[in-house]
């Protein structure tokens, strides 16, 4: 009889995850088995519970990808990573390793790419399947719940904002200011650059204020694009959009300075419409930037172990994933939602998987 944990699943695109019971994945070689601590709630989650991109998770599957946790079991073969050390396992999942792409560290478009929560089950339950390959070395100093966001939100707008090409003192315009683009601001501040904040909502943009943005703009009232270019006298150099609105896309372009760098990263399903003459006449480079390597992932966590970003999170427990999705569908988390697993260590089967690998010790796993 396998044993048994908590999950939050999609059976259905577009339907309300269901909190049932779900197996504990055994690892097999070369896997490890995480027990979660702590998992974001990114907006890629809603997402991919939509089935808003042309390719689709196979149902049923487990989202999240933010998830932090400990070493419970590894599979044989594992070196890389013990028990008890603690991971992240992120959107990045696993790559082929030696492909055109992998081997210039691009792993992030390896075409053998596994993405976590969405083509591999992720962290919005009680173990997680991980490939110790890839899963992120959280360092001493930093709590799972801290941790949580910076292995999406803060590695893809660390690595977004090394892609806008943007240098110290330059200005950097970063439109929404929710989950990622709240990490967003502190990154590009400790970077050393002039932060101009975007959002359509007037208290994320006071939050973004505190954060250290240099001025704000609310998208609703009047033309952003304008207005940046305006306080910036004539652009930004970089910017970097992260609403999940495709408004926010033209937008993005048209506030960006001549031979700037308009770096894509929200994903709203759909296309958005590029004013050629301006972007061919005015040599502004458009790009698309995904999550972030393994190298970038360590370099985003030490600006936390340094103090110099720090995620908001707000915690709450894996029963209420319906209502979070709920909130962030119509922007009402102000910066991220942590699911924190830690009450659930009362819960009878979880003591029941903990007292296996207890007993049995190492690759115990194996035998579930
Ligand atoms: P979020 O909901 O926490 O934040 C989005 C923010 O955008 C909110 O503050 C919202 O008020 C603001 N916003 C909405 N419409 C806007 C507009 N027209 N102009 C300016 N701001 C606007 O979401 P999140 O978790 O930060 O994710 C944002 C997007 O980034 C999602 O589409 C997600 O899928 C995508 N994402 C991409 C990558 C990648 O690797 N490229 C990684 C993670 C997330
Ligand atoms: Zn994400
Ligand atoms: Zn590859």
């Amino acid at each position: 009889m396998p044993l048994k944990m908590n999950a939050a699943v999609v059976e259905q695109f577009g339907k309300p995850l269901e909190l049932r019971e779900w197996d504990v994945p055994s690892p097999r070689v070369g896997q490890i088995l995480v027990k979660t601590e702590a998992c974001g709630v990114c907006h890629t989650d809603l997402h991919a519970a939509h089935g808003d991109w042309p390719v689709k998770p196979t149902l049923p599957f487990i989202p999240g990808h933010e998830a932090i946790g400990l070493v419970a079991a590894v599979g044989s073969g594992v070196t890389i990573v013990k028990e008890g050390d603690r991971v992240g396992v992120p959107w990045l999942y696993s790559a082929c390793g030696h492909c055109e792409y992998c081997l210039t560290g691009w792993e992030t478009v390896c075409a053998q790419a596994q993405f976590g929560g969405y083509t591999a089950n992720g962290g919005f339950a009680e173990y997680v399947i991980a490939d110790p390959n890839y899963v992120a070395h959280v360092p001493a100093g930093l709590t799972a719940t801290e941790a949580a966001p910076l292995i999406c939100a803060g590695i893809t707008t660390y690595k977004g904002i090394k892609q806008t090409e943007a240098r110290p003192g330059e200005w950097i315009a970063i439109s929404g200011a929710g989950g990622l683009g709240h990490l967003a601001i502190q990154y590009a501040k400790a970077m050393g650059l002039l932060v101009c904040a975007i959002d359509i909502d007037d208290g994320k943009l006071a939050h973004a204020t505190r954060l250290g943005a240099d001025f704000v703009i609310n998208a609703k009232t009047g033309d952003p694009a304008a207005a940046v270019k305006k306080a910036t006298s004539g652009g930004a150099h970089g910017v970097l959009i992260t609403a999940p609105s495709l408004i926010a896309f033209k937008q993005g372009v048209g506030m960006t300075r001549k031979r700037g760098t308009c770096v894509l990263v929200g994903l709203p399903p759909g296309e958005f419409p590029v004013p050629l003459f301006d972007v061919v006449a005015n040599c502004i480079t458009i790009r698309g930037s995904f999550v972030g390597t393994r190298q970038d992932m360590a370099e985003a966590l030490a600006f936390a172990v340094g103090g110099k970003v720090k995620a908001d999170i707000e915690l709450q427990p894996l029963s209420s994933i319906n209502q979070i999705f709920d909130r962030l569908e119509h922007g009402d988390v102000p910066s991220r939602v942590v699911l924190d697993f830690a009450p659930a260590k009362t819960k009878n089967q979880r003591s029941e998987v903990d007292q296996h690998f207890a007993k049995a010790g190492a690759g115990s796993a194996r035998d579930l």
